[in-house]
């Protein structure tokens, strides 16, 4: 059984990225740069936003931060993005999510030019993916795709199970295997879906995208199985100084000598998503640089 390491294809990718970004910077004369949006104080969000920053800071990018106060109204908040559409010197812009309830989150994206929403989540880029022309992927699934790659773990004619349908993750999953080229069986389950187990159990390749803590049990894989976890959940745990732990939503300890290989949790595929930003941002700048330049 081969575990899946996120951390080890996260640094390829950062390594290639500080060389994309130095040669960048030197043919242009300033950074790939990433503005993130953050409107209210979720403590998760704060973190979410301070994981991406840190990543620009190391690699060298650009980085501008914007911290809203709660109570932003609908109308700042399309103004600061209309803002930084027009400002050549911002490429990919991010809105952390979930927005306040006031705040209308399809509109918000819908804002974002669609050449620098670097988290794929604009129609326009969603329907792209779907139809299998380029533009920009959500950053979760993209970072799957990336471990796939990585291990040389080919879904061509592969039954692929992926458990969720959501529009970051599952959606999107399964817009990105099925394409030609990639030439997976996809099957989308979800929380209606019935007799699970024995759709789960014809996987050759299963992802879980659900947000249920050890959700998927032995029960449900098939023997030899690639294994791809993608959900992180807190649970209690007396025994941590900060009194939880992270777990996927795959029962790690009992599926994973069943499996061919599986991608633990933590260090799987959450690592690979503020990684596969940065890489959205790094193509977004050469894209607009080079416009720019024409
Ligand atoms: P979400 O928006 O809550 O969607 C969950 C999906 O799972 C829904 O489609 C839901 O079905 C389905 N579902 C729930 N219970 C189910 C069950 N018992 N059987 C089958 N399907 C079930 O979640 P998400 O944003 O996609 O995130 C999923 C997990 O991935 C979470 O743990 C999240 O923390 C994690 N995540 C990780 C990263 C990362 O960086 N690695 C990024 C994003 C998310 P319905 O549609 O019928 O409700």
């Amino acid at each position: 059984m081969q575990i899946l390491t996120g951390k080890e294809v996260a640094e390829k990718v950062y390594e290639s990225l500080q060389s994309d970004c130095n040669v960048f910077v030197e043919k242009y004369g300033f950074p790939p740069t990433l503005a993130v949006i953050l409107v209210g104080s979720d403590p998760a969000s704060q973190s979410y936003v301070q994981g991406k920053k840190q990543a620009c800071l190391s690699l060298g990018f650009g980085h501008r931060d914007y911290h809203l106060p709660s109570d932003t109204s609908q109308e700042a908040l399309l103004e600061l993005i209309h803002t930084l559409n027009e400002d050549s010197s911002v490429h990919g812009i991010l809105v952390q999510m979930p927005l306040p309830a006031h705040l209308d989150a399809d509109l918000v994206i819908q804002t974002i030019r669609v050449e620098k929403d670097v988290d794929g989540f604009h129609p326009q880029n969603v329907g792209n993916l779907l139809i299998g022309k380029p533009g920009f992927v959500s950053c979760t699934p993209l970072g799957v795709l990336q471990i796939l790659d990585y291990y040389s773990i080919s879904c061509s004619s592969k039954h692929v199970v992926i458990l969720g349908r959501s529009n970051i993750v599952g959606k999107p999953m399964a817009s990105l295997l099925m394409q030609k080229g990639r030439d997976a069986t996809v099957t989308i389950c979800h929380s209606k879906t019935e007799k699970l187990q024995q759709i789960t159990k014809q996987a050759d390749i299963l992802i879980a995208a659900i947000g249920r803590p050890l959700y998927v049990t032995e029960a449900m894989v098939k023997e030899g199985c690639v294994v791809i976890d993608v959900g992180i959940n807190r649970i209690e745990d007396a025994s941590r100084k900060r009194g939880y732990r992270l777990v996927g939503d795959v029962d790690f300890e009992h599926v994973a000598p069943h499996c061919k290989a599986i991608t633990p949790v933590p260090g799987g595929v959450g690592v690979m998503t503020i990684a596969m930003l940065m890489k959205n941002t790094m193509q977004a700048a050469l894209q607009l640089a080079q416009k720019e330049t024409q």
